[in-house]
């Protein structure tokens, strides 16, 4: 099943024939359920970073995990986005394409000895915090088994410098452990799928929800063992209901209505404490988003994790 690398194959894909230096940010939705004013947070947050750096912005579908999507959802997302304006600029790309890509990188890393098989049951992770370090010999000798791959990480701090959140560190061995590349039931893992795409489409600002902040070492690592570049991160506030959960379809945040599309935009910029439109701006979703462009300002979010959502939101 592991096809190793051989020595004209691809090691990965690259793009290599351009590599624009301007600004490329991204919107990566799953495909988990509809737009919600936590995700539409999160696009317009992306998108008006690009645009007001005169940068391109992208659309990356992360369907990965189909048993956990709904169906017609990745389609819906897509109608949401442009009924708030949100245009994108290149043709969106599809994680459920982009296997091939994904499988080549586990093939170098394992033929690089930097990743291995894993079959350790949840049950035997348990007794370690879920921290798995070191290879796991058995399945070297068992490999019928059902068995996930996992990055070896090492012992250097990791520290990267976040635009909003500042300088974040993360001990990889002691706070995360060998980390899953493609699970058990053969998914790709997140970790890997988002590395690669975003090498693949010359991303060069990641700006996402704070939920994802202690993700990003994880990700440089993997970026530097595949030896990929790193892109600035960016990690503002995610919007909380009253009982601070994360808003999901896990806690019935209400899809986005298109009919609002002005207010949800109003509201998603107050969020972002961003400054508020004049009247005029705010007659239409086009001048109100290039009102918002020539006022954008990083340096306004707040720097914390969580904001529980104002009481205007209605949730
Ligand atoms: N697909 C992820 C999500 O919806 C976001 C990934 C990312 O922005 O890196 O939470």
């Amino acid at each position: 099943m592991l096809k190793p690398l051989t020595a004209n194959s691809h090691p990965i894909d690259r793009n290599l024939n351009s590599s624009p230096k301007s600004y490329r940010g991204r919107f990566a939705p799953s495909p988990t359920g509809l737009l919600h004013i936590g995700s539409l947070i999160g696009a317009l947050a992306s998108y008006l970073d690009a645009k007001a750096n005169n940068g391109q912005w992208l659309v990356r579908m992360e369907d990965l995990d189909p048993p956990r999507e709904t169906v017609g959802a990745a389609e819906q997302i897509l109608k949401d986005l442009a009924a708030h304006g949100l245009q994108w600029d290149e043709e969106v790309l599809y994680q459920s394409q982009r296997h091939k890509a994904y499988q080549r990188a586990i093939d170098q890393l394992i033929t690089e000895d930097k990743a291995f098989l894993c079959s350790c049951s949840r049950t035997q992770l348990q007794s370690s915090q879920n921290i798995h370090l070191g290879r796991c010999q058995y399945i070297a000798s068992e490999p019928e088994v059902d068995f996930a791959i996992r990055l070896q990480v090492d012992k250097q701090p990791l520290a990267f410098t976040d635009a909003i959140q500042g300088q974040y560190q993360q001990n990889l061995q002691q706070q995360v452990g060998d980390f899953v590349l493609r699970r058990k039931d053969q998914f790709f893992a997140y970790q890997l799928a988002v590395v690669i795409d975003d090498a693949f489409q010359h991303i060069t600002h990641v700006v996402r929800g704070s939920d994802l902040l202690d993700s990003t070492p994880r990700q440089i690592y993997l970026q530097q063992q595949l030896g990929l570049t790193t892109p600035h991160y960016c990690h503002f506030p995610v919007i909380t209901n009253l009982q601070h959960q994360k808003l999901s379809k896990q806690t019935f945040a209400p899809a986005l209505s298109n009919q609002q599309a002005l207010t949800n935009l109003q509201q998603a910029l107050s969020f972002l404490q961003q400054p508020a439109a004049s009247t005029a701006a705010a007659k239409s979703i086009n001048s109100l988003l290039d009102w918002a462009i020539e006022h954008w300002s990083i340096a306004n979010i707040p720097k914390q994790l969580a904001i529980t959502a104002a009481p205007t939101i209605a949730l």
